[in-house]
């Protein structure tokens, strides 16, 4: 499989390229230049596979020659082999029509683990081919972080320079990035918001001084071997209710746009989805953009819901990008404009290209608090934060009863606590394999939200491209 920029003008690459690239050459995002997809009766037979295997045979076309089915089965098994469930992504019903999907069983209790935990053994079996060494530059709302420094912590050939808004993610998400004191683990903590710190990340793929001596590498979700390995829990939650038979929805809390584009990407591949519910918080952008054409960025409002605090969502350009007719040269001129006036309007070919599968809710603080006691009260479950704001877009979504829907648990409510017990009066514990996290050592340096001073420290810090 070949993939192609988002914005036309970068050299096309492999999936091995692609995955070691992160950012496209153009500032355009990767995406596989066409989108394999599977009959009813190859779909009809997943049906129980254990999910290691469901995860080669659907991920296989879009890996093609770059790992062979056996190498891929055997990075998919020591993957999710460090789930603490069996299922690896567990199906929990609600009631007759609502269903939980429940993502946080890895290692650092989001829904990050599941692709994070693959990426980290492409990038080694990638990199163990040669005499590259590879700088990830990264900036996360808190989740991405800790599942990306757990993921390549002590990894040869890889260090990591993770950025997080100083003071607004969870001291839970915090301490499991700065507590891992691996020596090619780095955590800054800026001043500034999420966007702030992607907006300079982005701006280091393209920044020439850089990439002239390192080899800069993405595990945010602008990666595509992230997105492509959360494809797998749709098709896994599919066909437990019913797929390819019967078409199932989905309502996925929302931020930078990549669960929910994995969902659209199912959809492509023949999985029959009634719809993809997109939930923001007030931080809103992709409600006003899906619902009225209005891509225009607000000011981040800080959330009980901080990983989806987001204004500027990566991969809605990916969306763009494919609804819009693959046109590159012409995407890449609007979202040039975008960047420099922070807003735009869609066409009318991206809105009803859009509109045909997604639709969206934005949730407020109440109506958090509210799913939160919802699924307390009436089904004995305690839910963080960001699955609340799926769950009550999914509750007020208007789609016929016998269309099951599907929210995403993106996170364990141990990594939010507070507003748990607030709306619920109980407080979740953590389980027991990150039970310590409160008594370990934390390492963290603090940096002003300044481009020079961020690319100097990581200058200073990482290891030449070879
Ligand atoms: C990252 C994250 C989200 C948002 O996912 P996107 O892929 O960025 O849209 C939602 N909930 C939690 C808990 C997250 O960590």
């Amino acid at each position: 499989m070949d993939y192609v920029s988002t914005r036309g003008s970068a050299p096309s690459l492999d999936f091995a390229g692609a995955t070691l690239a992160g950012l496209a050459s153009d500032g355009g995002l990767y995406v596989p230049r066409a989108w394999p997809s599977f009959t009813s009766a190859e779909i009809a037979a997943m049906a129980g596979l254990p999910y290691a295997e469901l995860a080669q045979r659907i991920m296989q076309p879009f890996v093609g020659d770059s790992l062979t089915p056996e190498k891929l089965l055997e990075l998919t098994t020591a993957a999710y082999g460090r789930f603490a469930h069996k299922a690896v992504t567990p199906l929990e019903q609600f009631d007759e029509q609502h269903w939980l999907l429940e993502l946080f069983h890895g290692p650092t209790l989001a829904f990050k683990d599941v692709a994070l935990q693959l990426l980290g053994l492409l990038f080694e079996e990638f990199l163990g081919r040669g005499t590259q060494n590879l700088t990830i530059v990264g900036a996360t709302s808190g989740d991405t972080g800790s599942a990306a420094i757990d993921a390549v912590a002590g990894r040869a050939k890889v260090d990591i320079f993770m950025l997080h808004p100083k003071g607004r993610v969870s001291d839970v998400q915090r301490r499991q990035m700065t507590t891992v004191l691996a020596p090619n683990v780095h955590n800054i903590a800026i001043e500034g918001t999420f966007d702030d710190a992607q907006a300079m990340v982005k701006r280091m793929f393209n920044d020439a001084a850089m990439t002239s001596h390192f080899n800069i590498g993405a595990v945010n979700s602008i990666n595509w071997a992230r997105l492509m390995a959360q494809v797998v829990y749709y098709f896994a939650a599919g066909l437990q209710l019913g797929a390819p038979h019967r078409p199932v929805a989905f309502s996925v809390p929302t931020g930078n746009f990549g669960d929910v584009f994995a969902g659209y990407v199912a959809a492509k591949m023949g999985l029959p989805i009634a719809k993809l519910i997109v939930a923001t918080n007030v931080n809103d952008i992709l409600h006003r953009a899906l619902s009225t054409g209005d891509y225009s960025q607000g000011t981040v409002t800080p959330t009980a819901a901080p990983s989806m605090d987001i204004q500027v969502s990566s991969n809605f350009e990916r969306l763009l990008f494919d609804v819009g007719g693959r046109d590159g040269l012409a995407l890449a001129a609007q979202m040039h404009g975008f960047e420099a006036s922070k807003a735009m309007q869609l066409t009318n070919a991206q809105r009803e290209g859009a509109a045909s599968l997604f639709t969206s809710y934005r949730a407020d603080t109440d109506d958090m608090s509210q799913a939160i006691r919802w699924a307390w009260e009436n089904c004995a479950e305690l839910i963080d934060p960001h699955t609340a704001i799926g769950l009550h877009a999914a509750r007020v979504a208007d789609l016929p009863r016998d269309v099951p829907i599907v929210t995403l648990a993106t996170a364990h409510p141990a990594k939010f606590p507070d507003a748990v017990e607030r709306a619920t009066g109980q407080r979740p514990d953590l389980p027991a394999r990150v039970g310590d996290l409160f008594d370990r050592e934390e390492r963290c340096v603090d940096l002003p939200g300044d481009y020079d001073a961020i690319a100097e420290y990581v200058a200073a810090h990482a290891v030449p491209r070879s």
